[in-house]
C-alpha cells in the first residue's frame, strides 16, 4: 500500500478541498460556495449542478465508480449506501452523471436506523442533506472507490436522525452568540465565530489470530473473562515507549492514510496500558473534526485488519488496565483568527477573556449533568470515576494563575496581578533556560483549561464526539447569551459596558466558583468535598441518561434551536435502548462463553486431575497436592455453575421489561452484577487449569505479545 510520495504530495490528495474547488469552479461559483462555507449564508441551489459536475469529474479522475452521502446515525458509527455514477443511454451504453440535485439531496430508505420513535417506520422517510462546510472526499479501499459528501440526515419533518444536525445546530447557536458578545464589547469586525476542536484519541492494538480465539472480544469489543497477568501496567514502561516495530507499521500507515483524507494525524505514542497507543490531530472546525474522528476510528480499524491486527475502541477492553478515552479539546475563534479562550501574558487586565472565562464556568456548573451525559456510553461506565479517567463529577481546573485572579476578583473585587512562572531550574549550565508555563498540568480533571484551549476528558474513546460539542456549544451559547442580555440594558457608551462586563464577571465567579477544583481529582476526600459543595456525582450512564430530558434542558436546547423536546425524548430512548441491548449482549456472550468454553474445558482439565489422583494411589504415592488442587477447581466449578443460572435468569427477567428506562436499570443495577459473579470464579479457575487447556488466550498474550 505505502507508495513513496511526500507527505506534502499525500496530504489531502483524497479531498476535494479549498485548493482543487479553487482550481476547478467557475470563478463565481467558488466564490458564492465559500461565502456559504465561511460565512454561513444559505447555500444558493443554482451552484449545485456545476459543483456537482465537477466534483464527478474528479473522482472519476481518482477513479472512483460510485458516489454516497455519508452520514452519522444516532447508532455513533456512519453510514452509507453507494450509488453508481451510471446512467443508461439509449444505445445500451451508459453515461455518468452526478447532479446538483444528487449532491444536495439524497433520500435513503433509513427505517432501520435507530430513530427513538421520531419516525414512524411507516414513515420512514428520511433526508441526507449536503453539508457543504465538510469537504467532500475519495475512500479507497483495496475493492473500492467511492465519492463520500459529508451529509446531515432529518426526518421527513426536519426533526435530527443523526449526529451531525444537532452539531451544526450548536455551531450556530453558539457563533450567533458568541458575535453577538463581540459586537457589545465593540469588536464589530467580528463576522462570525466558530468553534475548533483536536481530539486525541486512544486505541488498543491486538494480535488478529488470538483475538479470533476471543469470542468476548468478537462480540462485545471488550473482554468478559481474564484472568490479571503476573505484570500489568505497574512499571509504567509503557507509556511514551519506544514504539515496536510491527506497531510502528501500522502507525506509519495509519499516518498515511489519514494524511490521504485531509486528517492532521499529529502525535502518536504509546500509552499507559501495554498495547495501548494514541493519536492526536491537529484541531480542525468543529464539525470537521467530528467528520475526522470518525474516519480516523473507521481508518485505524481497517489498517489494523489489513496489518493482521485489531484495533479495540472500546473504553475498557480489559480488567485492571487502564481504558481508552478521547481528550476533546476544544476552543473558539472569530473568522478573524482570533483564540478567544487565549488569555495572554497578563490574564489579570484581559476583560473580555475573563468575561467569558466566567460564562463558561457558569455554563458548566449549571449544566454539569448534560455534560456528564454526553460522555456516557455503556463502555464509559467501567472508567468514569475509577481512577484511571476522570472522575464522573465535574469540575474546572484552571491551573494556579488563573485560580489566582479568580480569587483575587471574587474576594477583592479587583484583580491587579497575575501570577508567572519561574525559570526551569535544571541545574545544568548547557540547558537552555526558559520559563516554565504558569501552571502545571492536572491529569485528573474532567474539564481542564490548558492554555488557550479547554480539554473535556470524560469522552469516551469509540464515542463520536459529537455528543460533548453539542452540549458544549449549546450550554456556552446560553450563558453568553444571559451575559449579552444583561449588557444591552447598559445605557451608555463602551466604557459603561466594559464596566458592567467587570460586575458581571465578578457576580459570574462569585456563583460559580463551587466547580473549581485544582485538587486531586481522583482522592475520596474529593467526593465528599464536591458532595459539601453540592455538586452532582452522577455514577453510570442509566443514571446520566434523564438529564437530556429536564426542564432545564430541554428550555435552553429549545431556546437555541438545537433539539426540540420530541428529539430530545427520542435521544433519551435510543441511549437507554443501547445502554440495555449492549449489557443483554454481554450477559449472552459471558453465558456461551461460561458454558460452552469453560465449563467443558475445566471438567476436563479435572478428569485428567482425577486420573492422576487414582494413578498416584494405585501406586501408593502421596496425593495431597492434587487432591487439594482438584479441591479448588472443584469448588470455583460450582460457585460458576450458580453463577450462571442465576445470570440466565436474571437476564430473561431483563428481556421481558417494556418500560425502556427501567429496563435499562435492570440490566444496570441487577444483571450487570450477574456477569461479574460469573467471572469471579472462572478468572480464578483460569489460574488453576493449565495453560494449554485454558480454551482461549489469556491477558498476557493478548497484551504483551502484540
Ligand atoms: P496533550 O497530550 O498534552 O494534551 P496533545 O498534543 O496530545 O497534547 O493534544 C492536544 C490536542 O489539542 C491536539 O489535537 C491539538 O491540535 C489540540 N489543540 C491545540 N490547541 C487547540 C486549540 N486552540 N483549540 C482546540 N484544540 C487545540
Ligand atoms: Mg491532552
Amino acid at each position: 500500500m505505502s507508495e513513496k510520495r511526500s507527505v506534502s504530495e499525500m496530504f489531502g490528495c483524497n479531498v476535494f478541498n479549498d485548493s482543487v474547488m479553487r482550481e476547478r469552479l467557475p470563478k463565481a461559483v467558488y466564490k458564492d460556495l465559500k461565502k456559504t462555507i465561511e460565512e454561513g449564508t444559505e447555500l444558493n441551489p443554482a451552484i449545485a449542478d456545476v459543483v456537482a459536475n465537477e466534483m464527478k469529474e474528479w473522482a472519476l479522475e481518482k477513479g472512483a465508480t460510485h458516489f454516497t452521502h455519508w452520514f452519522q446515525p444516532m447508532t455513533g458509527v456512519t453510514a452509507e449506501k453507494h450509488d453508481a455514477f451510471i446512467t443508461p443511454t439509449e444505445n445500451g451504453k451508459v453515461l455518468l452523471e452526478f447532479s446538483g440535485k444528487e449532491l444536495i439531496k439524497g433520500e435513503p430508505d433509513a427505517s432501520s436506523f435507530p430513530s427513538g420513535g421520531l419516525r414512524a417506520t411507516f414513515e420512514a422517510r428520511g433526508y441526507t442533506a449536503w453539508d457543504c462546510t465538510s469537504p467532500a472526499f475519495i475512500k479507497e479501499t483495496p475493492d473500492s472507490t467511492i465519492l463520500c459528501i459529508p451529509t446531515a440526515f432529518c426526518s421527513y419533518t426536519g426533526e435530527a436522525l443523526d449526529k451531525k444536525t444537532p452539531l451544526l445546530r450548536s455551531m450556530q447557536a453558539l457563533d450567533i452568540q458568541a458575535t453577538r458578545l463581540l459586537h457589545l464589547l465593540g469588536k464589530k469586525n467580528v463576522k462570525n465565530v466558530n468553534t475548533s476542536v483536536g481530539p486525541e484519541q486512544e486505541y488498543f492494538l491486538v494480535d488478529k489470530e488470538k483475538y479470533l480465539q476471543r469470542k468476548d472480544l468478537i462480540f462485545t469489543g471488550r473482554t468478559l473473562f481474564g484472568a490479571m497477568p503476573p505484570k500489568g501496567q505497574e512499571m509504567d514502561d509503557h507509556y511514551f515507549g519506544i514504539i515496536r516495530e510491527r506497531i510502528g507499521k501500522f502507525m506509519k500507515e495509519l499516518n498515511e492514510e489519514s494524511w490521504k483524507l485531509g486528517i492532521t494525524a499529529k502525535t502518536q505514542h504509546n500509552e499507559v496500558a501495554p498495547a495501548q497507543h494514541e493519536l492526536a490531530p491537529i484541531y480542525a472546525t468543529n464539525n470537521i473534526a467530528t467528520d475526522h474522528n470518525q474516519l480516523l476510528m473507521e481508518t485505524m480499524r481497517r489498517v489494523a485488519e489489513r496489518q493482521g491486527l485489531k484495533c479495540l475502541l472500546h473504553e475498557k477492553p480489559f480488567k485492571g488496565i487502564n481504558g481508552s478515552g478521547k481528550h476533546n479539546n476544544w476552543s473558539i475563534v472569530t473568522n478573524t483568527g482570533k483564540n478567544l479562550l487565549e488569555p495572554g501574558d497578563t490574564p489579570h487586565d484581559n476583560q473580555q477573556f475573563l468575561l467569558i472565562l466566567s460564562a463558561i464556568i457558569k455554563a458548566v456548573d449549571e449544566h454539569a449533568d448534560l455534560l456528564r451525559m454526553a460522555a456516557s456510553t455503556p463502555g464509559n461506565d467501567h472508567r468514569l470515576g475509577a481512577n484511571e479517567a476522570p472522575p464522573a463529577i465535574i469540575s474546572i481546573f484552571l491551573g494556579e494563575q488563573l485560580e489566582d485572579v479568580v480569587k483575587q476578583l471574587v474576594t477583592r473585587g479587583e484583580a491587579t496581578r497575575s501570577k508567572h512562572g519561574d525559570k526551569l531550574a535544571s541545574g545544568v549550565h548547557t540547558l537552555p533556560d526558559f520559563e516554565k508555563d504558569a501552571t502545571d498540568r492536572n491529569r485528573t480533571s474532567p474539564f481542564a483549561f490548558t492554555g488557550n484551549k479547554f480539554e473535556f476528558r470524560m469522552v469516551g474513546s469509540t464515542q463520536s464526539i459529537s455528543d460533548p460539542n453539542v452540549v458544549l456549544n449549546t450550554i456556552v451559547a446560553d450563558a453568553l447569551s444571559e451575559v449579552c442580555d444583561e449588557l444591552e440594558k447598559v445605557e451608555g457608551d463602551l466604557q459603561d459596558v466594559m464596566m458592567e462586563a467587570h460586575e458581571l464577571t465578578k457576580r459570574m465567579l462569585t456563583d460559580h466558583q463551587r466547580v473549581i477544583f485544582n485538587g486531586d481529582g481522583y482522592s475520596d476526600a474529593w467526593v465528599k468535598e464536591a458532595e459539601r459543595r453540592g455538586l452532582p456525582n452522577i455514577k453510570s450512564m442509566v443514571e446520566a441518561i434523564p438529564a437530556l430530558i429536564t426542564e432545564k434542558s430541554v428550555k435552553m436546547f429549545e431556546k437555541f434551536g438545537v433539539f426540540t423536546e420530541a428529539e430530545l425524548e427520542s435521544r433519551a430512548e435510543i441511549l437507554f435502548e443501547q445502554y440495555a441491548q449492549t449489557i443483554n449482549i454481554e450477559a449472552l456472550a459471558t453465558l456461551d462463553i461460561a458454558k460452552k468454553q469453560i465449563v467443558p474445558a475445566v471438567m476436563k482439565y479435572q478428569k485428567t486431575l482425577a486420573d492422576s489422583v487414582a494413578v498416584l494411589k494405585a501406586t501408593g504415592m502421596d496425593t495431597d497436592v492434587q487432591e487439594s488442587l482438584l479441591g479448588d477447581i472443584t469448588e470455583n466449578l460450582k460457585k460458576l455453575y450458580t453463577a450462571i443460572g442465576i445470570l440466565e435468569s436474571e437476564t430473561d427477567k431483563a428481556q421481558s421489561i417494556k418500560d425502556m428506562n427501567e429496563q435499562a436499570r435492570f440490566y444496570h443495577d441487577v444483571v450487570f452484577g450477574c456477569m461479574n459473579a460469573v467471572r469471579e470464579p472462572a478468572d480464578k479457575l483460569e489460574m488453576l487449569v493449565a495453560k494449554e487447556d485454558w480454551p482461549m488466550p489469556s491477558y498476557g498474550d493478548l497484551i504483551f505479545e502484540v
